[in-house]
């Protein structure tokens, strides 16, 4: 039998571009359903994010007018993260597979008969990758890359120039909703619930209308929070740095020593300086790390809900 397929998307202020590519998500799935690839139940899920906009009453709309439209709101803006989450922990109960996917139109939807049959063929994970970024600016290119090879260093295990298109079976997420954390990092998540997984490739386009929601600032907040969620190297890499330094010290000792002892000390003013300086600046950066963990931690013990759904589309 043909599996149920759940399109999921996010949508963040997104009055713009959501009316140019709702219906091309709904047609996407009338195609695939036409090639026998998915079942006449599958749907395409909205997840509104808190938007300011309109973005809420369009989603709406299209789901009075069709009712392979399906909508769910967040009770306030929590990030295009936990929106995923939301959309794929509402839909693993109602369908045998889930596409995530942004509501942009940047990536490319004909991906998606490639990703079934991968699924269709045994993959229970299909990644979604791109495989050139011409359409990105030099600099958004150079940060992104710049920001995988980062993760990868830092012992995060994630798919390179793989974001958010993902496909995940039922089964999958129904293990995944086992992953109590709070701090989100899907990509890197995601691998570690394991599973046979394959990847997809596709040219990733231009925003079709509306802007951008992750400016430098947030990148850098999620390249952050994807090292320090899913990899404990920065602790050991303070331990290495630690001793490092531990063992500098102890020849400048030894050096004080022997000066003392044959007589050349000046009075070093400067390199006292320096050495406060230096050894201060290091323990700042040690104790910025350590803070990094224990704020998780205390994000982690508190244990609320990662994402609260106030409305939707159809009576429960
Ligand atoms: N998004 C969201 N919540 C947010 C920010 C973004 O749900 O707080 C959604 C947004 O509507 C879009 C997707 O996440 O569908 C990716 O955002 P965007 O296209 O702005 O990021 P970019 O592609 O530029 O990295
Ligand atoms: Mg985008």
């Amino acid at each position: 039998m043909a599996p149920i397929l759940y399109i999921v998307i996010p949508c963040y202020n997104e009055e713009a571009v959501l009316p140019i590519t709702a219906p091309q998500f709904l047609e996407k799935l009338r195609q695939l359903t036409a090639a026998g690839k998915i079942a006449e139940e599958s749907r395409v899920l909205f997840v509104n994010d808190g938007s300011r906009d309109r973005t809420w009453e369009i989603i709406s709309e299209l789901a009075a007018s069709d009712e392979h439209y399906l909508g769910i709101s967040q009770s306030r803006n929590r990030g295009h993260q936990n929106a995923v989450l939301a959309g794929l922990m509402e839909a693993k109960d109602c369908c045998d597979i889930t596409i995530s996917i942004d509501c942009d139109g940047q990536d490319d939807i004909n991906a998606m008969d490639a990703m079934v049959d991968e699924y269709l063929s045994g993959s229970e994970v299909v990644y979604g990758v791109r495989d050139n970024r011409d359409t990105d600016t030099a600099f958004k290119r150079a940060t992104a890359q710049g920001f995988y090879k980062v993760l990868a260093a830092m012992g995060a295990e994630v798919v390179y120039n793989h974001a958010d298109y993902r496909l995940i079976s039922a089964r999958v997420l129904q293990e995944f909703a086992k992953f109590e954390e709070v701090n989100l990092f899907l990509r890197g998540m995601v691998p570690l619930v394991g599973f046979k997984s394959s990847s997809v490739y596709y040219k990733r386009a231009e925003r079709l209308a509306g802007e951008s929601h992750y400016p430098l600032r947030k990148m850098l907040a999620l390249a952050i929070d994807g090292i320090t969620s899913l990899s404990v190297k920065p602790l050991h890499l303070i331990t290495t740095f630690g001793v490092f330094v531990a063992f500098l010290s102890f020849v400048g000792v030894l050096w004080a020593l022997i000066a003392q002892l044959t007589g050349h000390t000046v009075a070093g003013w400067a390199s006292t300086t320096c050495i406060v300086c230096f050894v201060s600046g290091v323990q700042l950066i040690c104790l910025g790390i350590l803070g990094e963990y224990i704020g998780k931690i205390y994000m982690e013990v508190k244990r609320r809900p990662r994402y609260i759904i106030s409305e939707r589309t159809w009576e429960e």
